[in-house]
């Protein structure tokens, strides 16, 4: 047996390090196996998937060095490699199981499905989509006949335990009362994750699949699928999850999660793939310096230990400095920091704004210091000089914050253009709505239009400084956020219908 392991990422947002993380513990046991690793996409969800995350997944995971043998961009004997390039053969295997009675079309209406779990609930079960959905065979016929919609589901036991073999953490049981009768192809002929997945690790030869501990509760619904088709079924290894210094789950509020943060920020890539070799491993000897090569010499998958494994920026920026001290040489560390950014070609589309301000070349340096910084270092008193008050200005900071994070689309013009609607909307003069995020993006109100500073320092950073500025104001409450983020939606809902 060859093995194959793959990495299946959904291009839906930034390349987040915990895709990083995974791909690499792929990589490593594909490698020592002498088998080969995949890269696949799984863009079945088309209102939320782009060809930018895609493209950014990709070339922030070749950045860190990883390498697949097959995939969209260096295609391989099992593509196409996209799933939105497959749609069209999901459908028949969603029928086939129908056709064996292992699935069953299903026209219940949302109301419908509503009342069933409710009736579930009020008899104490899991109140789950399950139980009373399926209408005799000429009902079925009659309305597919009628072309009523409808969805596929699959058929899952009522009761008893589903025993699933992990290679790190033994049988896990599962009760099949709390699995649903799971959607495998949506109304408009789409396939699930569930069905995608599975028929794809199946037609891809994938043997082991390692991915993270939130898809534990999909186990079931695959293993019961590959049962149902007569398919072999890979093993199945489920890595801890990442976790915020304070325990919770890795998440951007917390911690950036986007590689694309810390290679602004300055991490090398080597550094952070060692760092993220030790999340939840170790080497043999110990050792916390290591390479992608020795991390493949030595990797045995029964290290990994479950406890969650804390991403911590201290730490990193800890063993980035043993990088950059025992592996750099003076020359390839100019070499580094050169192209990472301190070259002046790469503030060229600065150029007009910083000629325009420097009055002698030594302006300069002070003046283009925040273009290159990662976090400023803030306190709150840099704020003081503003018109409103500091609880308005946090306000202002957290409603950029959201509207930027949901901007794909990363150039001034749109950056202004919301920062002027939401000006309006709050009734708050654009001058002093711009001050605090002037101050947090570049230190001081006395920059040029910080729409280019936002636009040079990109999504990634400029992101995390507005979150930075946030907490050094006092960050906001649970009961704050909440409140806000309400405040968020309606805003948000005027400007859809204006
Ligand atoms: N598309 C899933 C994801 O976004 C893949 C999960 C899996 O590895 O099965 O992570």
């Amino acid at each position: 047996m060859t093995v194959r392991t793959r990495i299946a990422p959904s291009p839906t947002g930034d390349p987040h390090v915990g895709t990083a993380y995974i791909a690499l513990f792929n990589l490593c046991f594909a490698r020592q196996h002498g088998g080969q690793f995949i890269l696949r996409i799984e863009d079945t969800d088309q209102t939320r998937s782009t060809q930018q995350s895609e493209d950014d997944i990709l070339n922030a995971l070749r950045w860190m060095g990883l390498e697949w043998d097959e995939g969209p961009d260096v295609g391989g004997p099992h593509g196409p490699y996209r799933q939105s390039e497959r749609k069209d053969s999901y459908k028949a295997y969603a029928e086939q199981l129908v056709e064996k009675g292992h699935a069953f079309y299903c026209f219940r209406t949302p109301e419908e499905l509503d009342a069933i779990r409710e009736d579930r609930k009020a008899r104490g079960l899991n109140p789950g989509v399950k139980g009373d959905l399926e209408l005799p065979a000429e009902e079925v016929q009659k309305r597919l006949a009628e072309g009523v919609p409808y969805v596929i589901r699959m058929k899952v036991p009522d009761e008893g335990v589903c025993m699933i073999n992990d290679m790190l953490r033994g049988t896990i049981e599962i009760d099949w009362a709390q699995v649903d009768c799971q959607i495998l192809l949506k109304s408009d002929g789409m396939p699930t994750y569930h069905l995608a997945n599975v028929v794809d690790d199946h037609l891809m030869g994938i043997t082991h699949v390692i991915r993270g501990e939130e898809w534990i509760n999909s186990a079931p619904k695959h293993q019961l699928l590959y049962e149902y088709f007569g398919w072999d079924m890979p093993t199945l290894c489920h890595m801890p999850l990442l976790r915020n210094p304070d325990k919770s789950k890795l998440s951007k509020r917390k911690n950036p999660t986007s590689i694309n943060f810390y290679e602004r920020f300055g991490v090398l890539p080597e550094a952070l793939m060692n760092y993220l070799g030790r999340m939840g491993w170790s080497m043999p000897d110990e050792r916390e310096k290591f390479t992608l090569a020795e991390m493949i010499e030595n990797f045995d998958i029964s290290r990994v230990s479950l406890g969650g494994p804390i991403f911590d920026l201290v730490k990193l920026r800890w063993l980035n400095a043993l990088w950059i001290r025992d592996s750099l040489t003076d020359e390839s560390f100019i070499e580094r920091v050169e192209e990472w950014g301190y070259g002046l070609s790469k503030l060229t589309p600065l150029v007009p704004q910083i000629r325009g301000r420097a009055e002698v070349l030594s302006d300069v340096a002070p003046m283009t210091t925040f273009l290159r910084s990662g976090y400023l270092g803030l306190t709150e008193s840099d704020f003081s000089n503003g018109k409103l008050d500091l609880d308005t200005q946090k306000k202002v900071l957290q409603l950029i914050l959201w509207t930027y994070e949901q901007e794909r689309e990363w150039n001034k013009d749109n950056l202004f253009a919301h920062a002027k609607r939401l000006s309006k909307q709050l009734g708050i003069k654009m001058g002093d709505f711009m001050f605090p995020i002037f101050v947090s993006i570049a230190g001081s109100p006395n920059s040029w239009s910080v729409m280019e500073s936002l636009e040079f320092i990109g999504p990634d950073m400029s992101r995390a400084r507005l979150r930075d500025a946030i907490e050094t104001l006092g960050g906001l409450s649970k009961k704050g956020l909440k409140k806000l983020e309400k405040e968020f939606a309606e805003l948000q809902a005027v400007s859809a219908d204006a």
